[in-house]
């Protein structure tokens, strides 16, 4: 697993250069502080987790519920037998929920922390009723916004993000509104999406009486995480050039692969492209 932790490392240490030069280069918008790292473990093994949790990570992304109850127990699991607190990480969710998973995320994964994907009232109910059952803490959520305009990909349309954020902030008071998620495009430059998030941002602040840095960004995969956080990015969302290329054929998508095909496009960002034709 050595191999696993140095690439965190390793990425862990761009996240930081470029955040440098983001601030030197626009000390005004440049987010506040250096953008989590969020480690994309989907499809990977537990044991790809505990390498890059001992190395310091808390924060890591998954896509697909069943896989995410599964390795969510296999960590506590090993956490317990090793002596320590099975709690201490924070599962992001990042793929797409479907409704009728939201509620057993939500009551089968006692450490999740966020979910980025929001990207409809309904799905937000949902979730709020699933933490009221759960009788957990407060679930943080983002607003994610299709700034691409491609169909296969969730997220409300660049405008949307306002309304929803403030059905969020006032019919969800077990949900707590974190900021805005989105994907942007592959093969293109990545700015003009990540900008189109920042000019979201901007309305949402707006429109719900926010300081700007109240909204954290999440954008910036492998391929693009450096431009991402030019843009003012404040969580990235890297997974195979920490843990390598993907392989949807394995176990782990198991029942998820319309979800792994759906999010084949996605890991070609990071040049995993084997992981694309492997998807079956
Ligand atoms: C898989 C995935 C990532 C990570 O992609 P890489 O290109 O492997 O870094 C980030 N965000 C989302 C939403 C994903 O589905």
């Amino acid at each position: 697993m050595a191999h696993v932790v140095q690439a965190y490392k390793d990425v862990l240490s761009r996240v930081a250069a470029a955040y440098g030069r983001a601030v030197a280069a626009h000390p005004g918008i440049a987010a506040h502080r250096l953008p989590r790292l969020v480690a994309v473990s989907k499809t990977k093994p537990v044991q790809d987790v505990l390498a890059v949790h001992g190395a310091g990570c808390r924060d890591f992304g998954e896509n697909y519920v069943q896989e995410l109850i599964e390795k969510s127990a296999q960590f506590e699991a090993a956490a317990a037998a090793a002596g320590q607190d099975g709690r201490d990480i924070a599962w992001r969710f990042i793929g797409q929920l479907q409704s009728n998973k939201a509620r057993q995320l939500v009551t089968s994964v006692p450490a999740l922390h966020t979910v980025e994907s929001v990207d409809s009232v309904k799905l937000a109910n949902l979730l709020e009723k699933g933490v009221v059952e759960a009788a957990r803490a407060p679930l943080h959520v983002y607003v994610q916004v299709n700034t691409s305009g491609e169909e296969q990909k969730g997220g409300v349309a660049p405008g949307d993000a306002p309304a929803l954020a403030m059905h969020i902030m006032k019919e969800c008071p077990h949900l707590k509104l974190a900021g805005l998620m989105t994907l942007g495009k592959l093969g293109e430059g990545a700015s003009i999406y990540f900008e189109r998030l920042v000019e979201e941002r901007r309305r949402v602040a707006d429109a719900l009486g926010l300081p700007l840095h109240e909204l954290e960004l999440s954008m910036g995969m492998s391929a693009d995480f450096e431009d991402a956080i030019a843009c003012g990015s404040t969580s990235v969302r890297v997974g195979s050039s920490i843990f390598g290329e993907r392989n949807y054929g394995g176990a782990a998508a198991s029942g998820a692969s319309a979800a792994a095909a759906a999010a084949a496009p996605v890991s070609a960002a990071g040049g995993a492209a084997s992981g694309v034709s492997s998807s079956s």
